[in-house]
């Protein structure tokens, strides 16, 4: 579990949630291990309040499995998902593949690859949707000129709205 560790002269130790961030703060001679350990108790409680603020959220430090598990939703809903809107707008692609990339959610290579993160399958299905107009967008653009975003526009009227949300909320899907 990843957390910000503040060290001060103060004598207990004390968790915080501070938006998606977890602060621990500590005593400043306090051993690395008790920190871990005292971080790792409270595991349950850190995840509980977590998921209330942020019912998407998912713990920063995936296991092994739930990487194959998303990385399996993310191969069946993408693709369908791209096909869906490929169709709509006749749209010619090649290849879909999906990645394992943190901050770019999506790209299109100039052989009209197309390629999605496997992280954005947390996402809300509108997000995804934007996503995926994007790069679809980018078979015809290869940029972000205004003739680019006015054919994103097209194919979905509110993706501002959608861009701004991943650039706000997006770290939550890592
Ligand atoms: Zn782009």
């Amino acid at each position: 579990m990843k957390y910000k560790l503040i060290r001060t002269w103060r004598k207990t130790l004390a968790l915080q949630l501070k938006g998606w961030v977890l602060i621990v703060r500590s005593p400043k001679l306090m051993p690395k291990f008790m920190i871990e350990n005292f971080v790792s108790k409270h595991k349950n409680w850190i995840e509980k309040k977590m998921k209330v603020a942020y019912p998407k959220w998912i713990p920063v430090k995936k296991s092994d499995n739930e990487i194959l598990e998303l990385k399996k939703k993310a191969k069946q809903y993408i693709p369908e998902r791209v096909e869906y809107f490929a169709k709509k707008y006749n749209k010619k692609y090649n290849k879909i593949r999906i990645t394992s990339a943190r901050t770019r959610w999506g790209s299109c290579t100039s052989a009209k690859n197309l390629n999605f993160s496997y992280r954005l399958i947390q996402a809300d299905t509108k997000a995804i949707d934007y996503v995926i107009v994007h790069e679809l967008a980018h078979l015809k653009h290869m940029n972000h000129s205004k003739a680019f975003w006015s054919h994103v526009e097209e194919m979905m009227s509110d993706y501002k709205y959608w861009d701004q949300w991943l650039k706000k909320e997006g770290r939550k899907l890592w």
